[in-house]
């Protein structure tokens, strides 16, 4: 069994990013918007531009306001809603307004629609840094079954989508999901994004497979862990560690998504 870190791709992504970036003649712009306090948001975020945070009892025409203008400004290329946003704040309403070209998480429905119809466009980064960990680490995925556990937006979907287009056979499963383990067992490439501490062990894992653990969870004694517990898996081709997987690519995936979204309006 193979560990494999995220710091390789991470790097690889940072450094196509910094070329794109290199070649404008301004540094690519991203703003942030995170309403509430959030621990793995702020870490998030903490590489990105500018923040708008906003508590979570905001008066939605005031932060309405504030949005058309960073929507509308010229010299914002990207913007990053955290989600799940507080219920006086319609989602609906964000994503149809929010300028499709600027949307790093693909959120908007006209991007979410060509991610579902096979069509190029931004991805999601999560998934998409799932993608990346299994293109550098040399897995084919034609004809391959692949299973993903969770069926989220903003995971899970998505990424049976990306899946798709790679020619996998896609199996999602999700909290209603009958035999899981068994299911799980058919994968060549398993994907856990659940978000239940050491949900799957080893006897998910079929011999050879490839183990993708987007999840992130805090164990009894409060240490970052993910869906995956790995010690068992000893008979998986490769598993990702959590800290420092998948987890540790998705920003290298948002700053390239910022670049680009950059270089479209620049170049
Ligand atoms: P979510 O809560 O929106 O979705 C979880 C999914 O898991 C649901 O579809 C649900 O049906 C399924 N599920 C729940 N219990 C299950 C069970 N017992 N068996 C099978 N399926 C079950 O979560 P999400 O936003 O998709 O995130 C999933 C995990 O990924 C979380 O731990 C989250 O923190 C993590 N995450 C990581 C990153 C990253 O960059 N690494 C980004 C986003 C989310």
């Amino acid at each position: 069994m193979e560990l494999i870190k995220g710091a390789d791709t991470a790097r690889e992504l940072t450094a196509r990013a910094k070329e794109i970036a290199g070649s404008l003649p301004r540094r690519p712009k991203l703003v942030t918007i995170r309403f509430g306090e959030d621990g793995s948001d702020i870490a998030y975020e903490s590489s990105a531009g500018k923040r708008m945070v906003y508590p979570a009892d905001t008066d939605p025409e005031l932060f309405f306001e504030a949005f058309s203008k960073v929507n509308a400004d010229p010299d914002v290329d990207g913007i990053l809603v955290f989600q799940p946003l507080p219920p006086s704040i319609s989602a609906v309403r964000l994503f149809s307004e929010m300028d499709p070209d600027k949307d790093m998480d693909c959120a908007v429905p006209e991007n979410r629609l060509k991610l579902f119809e096979g069509r190029d466009g931004v991805c999601p980064c999560t998934p998409e840094a799932v993608m990346w960990m299994i293109e550098h680490a040399g897995i084919e995925l034609q004809g391959r079954r692949a299973v993903v556990v969770g069926r989220s937006l903003v995971v899970g979907k998505p990424l049976s989508m990306m899946l798709l287009k790679k020619n996998a056979t896609v199996t999602v499963c999700h909290s209603r999901t009958k035999d899981l383990a068994k299911v799980c067992r058919e994968a060549d490439v398993l994907v856990a994004a659940v978000g239940r501490a050491k949900l799957i062990d080893g006897s998910f894992v079929k011999e050879g497979a490839a183990v993708f653990d987007v999840g992130i969870n805090m164990d009894a004694d409060g240490k970052l862990v993910g869906d995956c517990d790995i010690s068992g898996m000893e008979h998986a081709s490769y598993v990702t560690p959590v800290p420092g997987g998948v987890g540790s690519v998705t920003t290298s995936v948002l700053a390239l998504h910022t670049a680009e979204a950059a270089a479209k309006k620049l170049l």
